[in-house]
């Protein structure tokens, strides 16, 4: 697709917002450099909104909303097909642009689209998912229906880490519920986004119900804190989703914030350790380690460590780290980490681990890629015997960092699971089922995977995490979505007939 989506100014792209249906440049004199992760190299810079910029893309989106939420089932769900087929065919347009930003492997891009694809698909049946109910004579002569409404203008704020998924796990739902959306990406690859918009356009979504908001804290408070906005779908960070829930609840809106995690992965003794160790590092080291469902620790019920370092260290010895838009010896396994600072934060946990007497097997640290060294690199990194009290395993890293904890037995690594502050994900791998089902059932997480180390829900289940992972109610897509972007009515209903008329009664209506 050729996207008219950007300008240039003085030699650079300049990403601006998509209002009203078309590329809007910034006007605001703020900008945020983009970088091709891979290389090191400034490629674009975003506008970040000013007052101004914020209030026509609420506006926009308010005028549109009126229009959409009436709109009938039959065209909204044409629009939400149109898009589909869209998407499906043009998907590798959309993957480039996903790796050019934020550099995870292409065929990763490509997965994290087919995810988000999924809810697209779930939001075509939405007529289904959005019938009220109806009972008839609840009294003599009267019946109660519900019905769903749009909530109205819907705010979604999204992470780096999926510029695509993350969006569509609200998206898709909110628009086919009627809503209109305004969406305020990561200023760290904005142009995923207008991609995306364009491809409402063309799909005949009317212009104004998909808004573009690029922006940083200002653009997030303007969404906050407006009286039109009627809810928001946050993720990112724990102390940022923290910040939304409670602002966006203060403010009367319905909040849905999906924050940080430190997903476990308990190996019992039973487990097969070659298909361990693979799954390990798929879910320790895919998209270098910038997944909210990666795995971070792995805790080993004894006596299965040592052969498993052994495993995974061999594994390891066998990735290959570079640009993730591939190159003459084709895709690697893991691309660059998405900024020079996150890189220097990464590594700086690993001081850590190392300062509080970690061993560190398979060290990462000033991994340079050859022909990359201005990349963002960071090298598969390989933690043993990291004391339970360092920051390096309490808090998330977000990196290429896998740690092993050592444990006795099958309770004390539960334990270990329920004393952190996260609760997104976690894994158990065994044979054995009874010790899955005790796992299913006591351990504080809210996604689960047995012999699975990445499990996100299908769309059809909702997908979020316990404790500090989720602040809200409602969880990201299936039931719980169409629950969030709509609102409920129940009307109850009388046409009055001289034959049962009783007259008048002040008393409170009772049902006989
Ligand atoms: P982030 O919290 O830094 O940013 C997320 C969004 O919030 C961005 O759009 C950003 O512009 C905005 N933002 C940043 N600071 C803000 C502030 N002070 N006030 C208002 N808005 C602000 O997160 P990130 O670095 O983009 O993404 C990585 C984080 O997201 C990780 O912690 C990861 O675990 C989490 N994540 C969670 C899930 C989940 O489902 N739970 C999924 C993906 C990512």
């Amino acid at each position: 697709m050729n996207i008219d989506t950007t300008a240039t100014v003085a030699g650079v792209q300049e990403i601006g917002h998509w209002i009203d249906g078309a590329h809007r440049p910034s006007a605001s004199g703020r900008t945020a450099d983009v970088f091709n992760p891979a290389t090191g190299a400034v490629i674009a810079r975003v506008g970040l909104a000013d007052e101004e910029e914020i209030a026509d893309a609420i506006a926009s989106a308010e005028r549109a909303q009126q229009v959409w939420g009436s709109t009938s089932i039959a065209k909204r769900q044409a629009v939400l097909f149109a898009f589909r087929e869209l998407l499906n065919a043009r998907k590798s347009e959309l993957a480039e642009i996903v790796t050019r930003e934020h550099g995870k492997v292409l065929s990763d891009a490509m997965g994290e689209i087919l995810r988000g694809q999924e809810v697209v698909e779930l939001a075509t049946g939405f007529p289904h998912l959005i019938k009220g109910a109806y009972s008839e004579n609840v009294s003599t002569g009267i019946d109660v229906y519900s019905i769903k409404q749009p909530l109205g203008v819907v705010g979604i704020v999204s992470p780096f880490n999926f510029p695509v998924m993350v969006p569509m796990w609200f998206f898709p739902i909110a628009i086919a519920a009627g809503n209109a959306v305004v969406l305020k990406p990561s200023e760290k690859d904005p142009s995923a986004a207008l991609w995306m918009a364009q491809l409402w356009r063309e799909a005949g979504l009317p212009d104004g119900v998909f808004t573009v908001l690029q922006g940083d804290k200002l653009a997030v408070d303007g969404l906050l804190t407006s009286p039109v906005v009627q809810s928001i779908s946050f993720v990112g960070s724990t102390p940022i989703a923290q910040y939304i829930y409670e602002t966006a609840s203060r403010h009367g809106k319905r909040v849905q914030a999906l924050g940080g995690a430190k997903n476990h992965m308990l190996v019992l003794p039973d487990a097969d350790l070659d298909l361990v160790a693979d799954q390990a590092i798929n879910a320790g080291y895919g998209a270098a380690g910038e997944r909210c469902m990666a795995i971070s620790v792995l805790i080993a019920v004894e006596p299965v460590a040592d052969r498993l370092i052994e495993k995974i260290t061999e594994r390891i010895s066998r990735l290959r780290v570079g640009n993730g838009a591939g190159g003459a010896d084709g895709e690697p396994d893991l691309g660059p980490l998405i900024s020079g600072a996150h890189r220097d934060k990464v590594s700086g946990y690993v001081d850590i681990a190392d300062h509080d007497g970690a061993r560190i097997v398979v060290d990462g640290r000033g991994f340079v890629v050859a022909g990359h060294e201005d990349g963002f690199f960071f090298g598969p990194t390989l933690i043993d015997e990291i004391p339970l009290t360092s920051r390096a395993y309490r808090e998330e890293i977000f990196g290429p960092v896998l740690s092993i904890v050592r444990v006795e037995t099958f309770q004390e690594g539960v334990e270990l699971i329920n004393s952190g502050e996260f609760g997104n994900g976690t894994a158990i791998f065994t044979n054995d089922g009874g010790a899955a089902r005790r796992f299913q059932t006591e351990v504080q997480v809210g996604m689960i995977g047995i012999n699975v180390p990445i499990p996100v829900p299908v769309a059809y289940h909702s997908f979020g995490g316990w404790k500090a992972s989720l602040f809200g109610d409602a969880k990201a897509y299936g039931v719980h979505g169409f629950e969030f972007f709509t609102r409920e009515k129940a009307v109850t209903s009388r046409w009055l007939d001289p034959a049962t008329h009783e007259g008048i009664d002040l008393g409170f209506p009772q049902n006989r």
